[in-house]
Formats: structure tokens, sequence, C-alpha cells
């Protein structure tokens, strides 16, 4: 499957790590659950969620009096699987959901981190899906973005609502949810700016644009996606961290878990923030984003 092969440095990395940790160990013991903590923080777990990880096998490792390092394995993926389970709830995301038209998602995140090219795959997506999707080009402040995103609309052949470089954001994405209205359309796509220079900045230009869009239809976005680059470990932590505090976050696409020992942050930023990783970029090209499967990640994070 893609997932395996784009998952493949992450957990070659980790059980490699692992495997090595218990090399010659009958048992779990003090020296090997220090081991399975670096490997967890050098795989960008994050501190937090390695320490909670850790205290969960230290009880059971407690509890059974011993523990063989071949269960270690088994247990691990339970705690993690369990933790996963906590923000992700039981049920693996999907593409399809309510019938509501239109279907908002706002996505944010910094630049550089994978955004054009996350709302392209998921524009192709919905398409294939028989989906009719617009975007909406709301990262007025680069010119570059702009284009980027229209190349994306053409390549995938759907609507982009634009305006020219400068213009306000949230002009932009009323603009698209009422052109959205009009065509009859299923799912909007709004690109915001990902600058991060401050807080309250962020926070007052990401409320504004869901206030003038909401001047169109109530409740809207459905979604507000951030889009994290998942090789960046404390960085993605760090952007998580400030965009939570400046919007409602409510759903995560981690990017970039082709090419990277990293895949640990899908963890960490799982559990410190509770909020639900949707899909997961594994490459560049349109078909190159998945939908997160829990299991399916811990199983690949192990083999
Ligand atoms: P934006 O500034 O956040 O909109 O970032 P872009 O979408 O332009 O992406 C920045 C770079 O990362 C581009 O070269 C993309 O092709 C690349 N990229 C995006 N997602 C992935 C991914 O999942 N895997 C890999 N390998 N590259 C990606």
């Amino acid at each position: 499957e893609t997932l395996d092969k784009g998952l493949e440095k992450s957990k070659t990395s980790f059980f490699n790590k692992l495997s090595k940790a218990v090399a010659g160990k009958s048992k779990v013991d003090d020296e090997v659950l220090d081991d399975l903590e670096e490997i967890l923080i050098s795989s960008d777990v994050g501190v937090a969620t390695t320490i909670k990880i850790i205290k969960r096998i230290e009880e059971r490792v407690a509890k059974d009096k011993y523990l063989g390092t071949a269960e270690l394995d088994t247990i691990l993926r339970e705690e993690i699987a369990s933790l996963l389970s906590e923000s992700q709830g039981d049920d693996a995301a999907t593409f399809q959901h309510s019938d509501k038209k239109p279907y908002v998602i706002m996505v944010v995140g910094v630049n550089g981190v994978g955004k054009t090219t996350t709302i392209g795959k998921l524009a192709y997506q919905y398409k294939k899906a028989g989906k009719k999707v617009i975007l909406g080009a709301a990262d007025t402040f680069r010119a570059a973005a702009i284009d980027q995103l229209q190349i994306w609309a053409d390549r995938v052949d759907i609507p982009i609502v634009k305006q020219q470089m400068g213009s306000d954001p949230a002009s932009v994405a009323f603009d698209t949810v009422q052109s959205a209205i009009k065509q009859d359309a299923d799912v909007v796509l709004i690109d915001t700016a990902g600058r991060l220079h401050n807080k309250v900045n962020l926070m007052n230009e990401l409320s504004k644009v869901k206030r003038v869009m909401q001047k169109v239809t109530p409740n809207v976005p459905d979604e507000v996606l951030l889009v994290l680059d998942g090789s960046t470990g404390q960085n993605a932590f760090e952007q998580a961290k400030q965009f939570t505090a400046a919007t409602e976050v409510t759903s995560l696409a981690v990017t970039k878990l082709d090419g990277t020992a990293k895949g640990g942050v899908v963890i960490g930023i799982s559990d410190q923030f509770k909020i639900p990783v949707k899909f997961i970029g594994v490459g560049e090209g349109m078909e190159d984003l998945q939908i997160f499967d829990k299991m399916e990640f811990v199983d690949s994070f192990f083999k």
C-alpha cells in the first residue's frame, strides 16, 4: 500500500531503533524504558506525550511484575492506538460527510507547509468522489499563493474565485461562498494567508474571514483544517499551538510524511491538541493525500 511506502522512513527508523533497544534483553527494565523514551522523543512524538506513553508502559510492567521485550511491541501499539483514539474517535475519517451544501472548509497554516498542495489534492479527491468543488484564493498577500492555487484549479479542472493581490481576504471568501451557492457546489475550499507574525493579527484576520463568510450563509466554515508539515517536528507543535490559540481548529492535515523519519509528530500533536488528524500528505502528486486511518498508521509505524 502507498501508506506503507510513504511512511517507510518513519517506520524503518522507529522499528530499527526499537529493535536495537531490546536486542539481547529478555525483560522490559529501566534501561529499555529509558531507551524507549529517547526513541519516542527523537521520533518527534514530543516530550509530554512520550512521558505519558512511558508512564502507561511502566504501569503495565509493574502490574505484570515483568514483561518480556517481545510484548513491548504489542503494548506500545496498544497504547499509541489508544492515545490516538482519544483524539481521533474510533471512526476513520472520510471524504464523504454531511450533505450540507456548500460544505465550507477553511484551510489554515503557515507558508511552505504544503497548504496549497493539500487544497489541490483535496479538491481532486472530492471531484473524484463526484462532488462539485470551488476554490477560494483568500491568501491575497502573496501573488505566488494565488498563482499556485490557480495552477491546482487548472490541474484538477475546477473553478477558482480570486481577486488581485492585496485585496481583502474576507471579500474573496465572501465571493467564493456566494458563487458556490449560485453554482450549487458541494464543497468550498478556502485558502487563507499563513502569516504568523503575531497572534492578534492572525486571530483578527481569521475571524474576519469567518464573520464575512457568515454574511452569505450561517454557520460556516464547517471545518477549519490546519495544515502542518510533519517533517518539521517541534515547529509543527508550535504552529499547532499558535493556530489553535487564534481560531477553532477542527481537523488537521499532516504533510510530507514521505521522506521523513518524523511520523511520530502525528502521535504527539493529536494527543496534545485533541484534534483529529484527517489527512496525511505522502508526496507532491495529486493522489498523494490519504485519509488518516489510525490503525493503519500504527501498523505502518511498527512494521
Ligand atoms: P504552501 O506555501 O503551504 O501553500 O506550500 P505548498 O503547497 O506550495 O508546498 C510547498 C512545497 O512542499 C511544494 O514543493 C510541494 O510540492 C511540497 N509538498 C506539499 N505536500 C507535500 C507532501 O505531502 N510530500 C512532499 N514530499 N512534498 C509536499
